[in-house]
């Protein structure tokens, strides 16, 4: 059933409860928050803000790497009525002034290295009424000034069906970041949903590495630990090192993690110097893994097998997982099962009307009370995503098994169409990397003198094979796949650029060609 409260009270309802436990630990220095000062610290903010202006209806942008004030200014702006939208902390200030134009924010909190770009971003925006600071700066209210707050605890009426809690902007991957509204409802009731199939309680200790501007890092990394007790160990950024120790410090239990981290826990020689034997589970999310590099990661860190979750930001953001105790006998590969209350549908690519059988590849739709509300300003942008029926076409490609189990084979947009056939960029990507003398890849379609869209590999060399050539790779692809599943062209590239989701940014490669 959906849950009808707003975001702060599903997620902290039990803060009190939990007292004197840790709720937030900043991994750099060690600072702690417990549960009864999130409790209390979230609602003196609360009060502040609104004392400062912010109303039942406001957007407030959160601008801000993670630490252990992110959570108190996100449930202290929702708890005030505002709306919150995350901004990405390395943003420039005309993407920044973008978002904050977009969204119609009026409120800003940053922290004070990055307050030179928020001011900026304020400034080509206009309507921005206050910057403040969750750390300090000269000329700044700070959340932490906020503490001393005499003023009474905002009452807004918050309508958890209709009112937006969150306002994060989809990645951006396929076209222009779009705002999409999820309500308290929304989120709340996803959380309860995937509850179930990982769940969470005060003995666990999460790593919150990816970042809490997403929506994935704010669901299961913020949310759905502080709502069971669970201590949240928090990371300014992935660096490899510094996350090695923090798992080995904190004695971290559970990573959610996307595919980029899942490479180097496979990879990386620096992985053996540290005691990660405190992990329990890996689930990895946001694009396209590789079993053989899941199953690599999972035998060297003696756990089993990395489990995935799907799922995307107009869906707040959850539709499958593996479960943790069906990780042993998840089909390798799957990104998970249906959660409950939640209904999907794969339908034929060119016949959407029809829809498909066991094994059979077509788009996944998806219909339950996790889909958004629409995309903010954008009525026309919503209706081609979500239909009369209520079902939201995700754009990506998937099929199920006869367990029920969902494989996603890559996004409908991405898809190679090369004489009739369609070739899925995911498997050639898949394919290369199993090339020890490639390091990292990533495929698009080109155009060939015929008019074909053909795939088009772009291959970083591992350092101990500056001589790969293009005629190997090409060779390296067409002893392993069908005639037309063949990469017809090869660059080689410094690095692939990918978004901190892991999320290959094929727009940046489509501009080389
Ligand atoms: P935009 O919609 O702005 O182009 P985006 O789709 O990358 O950006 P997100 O909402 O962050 O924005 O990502 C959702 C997408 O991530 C899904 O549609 C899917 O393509 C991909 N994805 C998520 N989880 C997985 C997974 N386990 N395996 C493969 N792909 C995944
Ligand atoms: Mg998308």
């Amino acid at each position: 059933p959906p849950v009808d409260l707003p975001i702060h009270e599903a997620v902290l309802g039990r803060a009190a409860e939990f007292g004197d436990r840790p709720a937030l630990i900043d991994g750099t220095d060690g600072t702690t928050l417990t549960y009864d000062q999130v409790d209390r610290f979230h609602r003196r903010v609360a009060a502040a803000l609104a004392e400062a202006g912010v109303r039942k209806g406001d957007v407030l942008a959160l601008h801000s790497p993670n630490t252990v004030a992110f959570p108190l200014a996100f449930y202290a702006a929702t708890r005030a009525g505002a709306s919150v939208t995350t901004v990405h902390p390395l943003c420039t200030p005309e993407e920044f002034a973008k978002q904050l134009g977009d969204s119609g924010a009026r409120w800003i909190v940053t922290v004070s290295p990055l307050l030179a770009t928020a001011r900026r971003a304020a400034e080509l925006a206009g309507g921005v009424e206050e910057v403040f600071v969750c750390d300090s700066a000269p000329g700044h209210r700070s959340l932490i000034d906020m503490l001393a707050s005499r003023a009474p605890e905002p009452r807004p009426d918050i309508d958890p069906v209709e009112d937006v809690a969150a306002l994060p902007y989809s990645s951006g991957t396929t076209g222009v970041p779009k705002g999409v509204m999820l309500t308290h409802r929304q989120i709340a009731t996803n959380l309860a949903q995937l509850e179930p199939a990982v769940p969470a309680g005060p003995d666990d200790r999460i790593l919150a590495v990816l970042p809490f501007f997403h929506i994935y890092g704010l669901t299961a990394l913020m949310n759905a630990p502080l709502r069971k007790g669970a201590t949240v160990v928090v990371l300014p950024r992935f660096e490899l090192e510094a996350f090695l120790a923090a798992i080995q410090t904190h004695r971290i239990t559970g990573l959610y993690v996307a595919p980029p981290i899942v490479l180097a826990l496979a990879k990386h020689p620096a992985v053996a110097q540290y005691d990660l034997s405190s992990l329990r589970y890996v689930i990895s999310a946001a694009a396209p893994l590789d079993a053989d590099l899941a199953a690599a990661c999972a035998q060297r860190l003696g756990l089993p097998p990395v489990g995935q979750a799907y799922g995307m930001t107009e869906l707040s953001p959850g539709t499958h997982v593996v479960p943790l105790d069906a990780m042993e006998e998840a089909p390798p590969g799957t990104v998970g099962k249906l959660i409950a209350g939640t209904e999907m549908r794969v339908v034929s690519l060119d016949d959407p009307g029809k829809d498909l059988g066991v094994g059979e590849a077509g788009e996944i739709l998806i219909r339950g009370p996790q889909v958004m509300k629409g995309y903010l300003g954008r009525p026309d942008a919503t209706e081609a995503m979500i239909d009369r029926d209520g079902w939201l076409h995700t754009g990506d490609v998937g099929h199920v098994d006869r367990d029920g189990w969902l494989f996603v084979v890559d996004r409908v947009k991405e898809l190679i169409k090369y004489k009739g056939f369609q070739v899925a960029p995911a498997e050639l990507e898949a394919l290369l990397l199993t090339h020890p003398g490639i390091a990292d890849a990533a495929v698009i379609g080109a155009h060939d003198d015929d008019r074909n869209e053909v795939p088009h590999a772009f291959v970083v060399r591992q350092p101990t094979a500056a001589d790969l050539s293009a005629g190997e790779v090409m060779m390296y692809v067409a002893e392993r796949v069908a005639p037309y599943k063949r990469v017809r062209r090869v660059t080689f590239i410094d690095a692939v650029p990918r978004a901190v989701s892991g999320k290959i940014l094929r727009r940046q490669l489509r501009e080389r060609t």
